[in-house]
């Protein structure tokens, strides 16, 4: 089967498809339904399986479209400043190619007589916005780009806990969808008392997902205590 068989909906499947993606890889095969369920989800996957489009494609999905006031609704966790980089460039590709950055252009018909139209200016922008902290950027830009009211935040552990304890009001309380991405490394590095920290910082209601190529006991422990009865995804 192809990926018209997991569950996606059909602007996603055209994204996916223009992104030229024909099959999809057993990691995905095997996460992509179970996210798009609500589960939370333990992935062993490593660099190279296909694991990024895994949880983006659903994540896609699950956002679809920007909503104002609504506050940061997907946070992605990356060990690496580059691995961050590597996933805002590639959501920001799915974005564009599953049609969020369409611009919807109102035609308003003002009185009785059909020839008079205005095209109001852009009244609905669908396209997501996302948030890119690591540490080696400038606090100032990102302080701008958190006041734009991202949807998306993908972060360092490090810079994201720098961000919270700087900026008032900033709050992950609004976050539907988050992502533990290569979390051995995130372990390996040293941050497991941030993790913890931002896991205390999140809804009880959030979908949390967890890829690693390893379960070394500290993670296994992480994710009992951050994920609520994971469906565990192995090839
Ligand atoms: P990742 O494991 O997320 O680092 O992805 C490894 C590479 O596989 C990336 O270059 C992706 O663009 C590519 N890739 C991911 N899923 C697919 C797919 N279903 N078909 C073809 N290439 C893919």
């Amino acid at each position: 089967g192809g990926f018209e068989s997991l569950g996606l909906c059909l602007e996603v499947y055209r994204g996916v498809k223009r992104k030229g993606y024909r099959v999809p890889t057993p990691i995905q095969r095997k996460t992509m339904p179970l996210i798009l369920s609500g589960a939370d989800v333990v992935a062993m996957a490593r660099t190279g399986s296909g694991k990024t489009a895994a949880f983006l494609v659903p994540m896609l999905q699950k956002l679809r479209q920007h909503v104002p006031q609504a506050g940061v609704r997907a946070l992605i966790l990356s060990p690496t400043r580059d691995l961050a980089m590597q996933t805002l460039k590639f959501t920001k590709e799915l974005g564009r190619f599953t049609g969020e950055g369409e611009r919807v252009v109102l035609l308003l018909c003002i009185g009785t007589s059909a020839s008079v139209f205005v095209e109001t200016s852009v009244i609905f922008r669908r396209d997501l916005r996302t948030s890119l902290l690591v540490g080696g950027d400038s606090m100032e830009n990102q302080f701008e780009e958190l006041a734009q009211n991202p949807d998306i935040i993908i972060a360092t552990p490090g810079r994201l806990m720098h961000h919270l304890s700087e900026v008032e009001g900033m709050s992950l309380r609004t976050v539907e969808y988050v992502v533990f991405d290569e979390a051995d490394s995130l372990f390996g590095m040293g941050f497991a008392e941030q993790l913890h920290k931002i896991l205390l910082q999140l809804s009880e209601t959030r979908q949390t997902l967890l890829f690693s190529a390893t379960m070394p006991s500290l993670l296994a422990e992480f994710a009992k205590a951050g994920l609520r009865d994971p469906e565990l995804v192995r090839l």
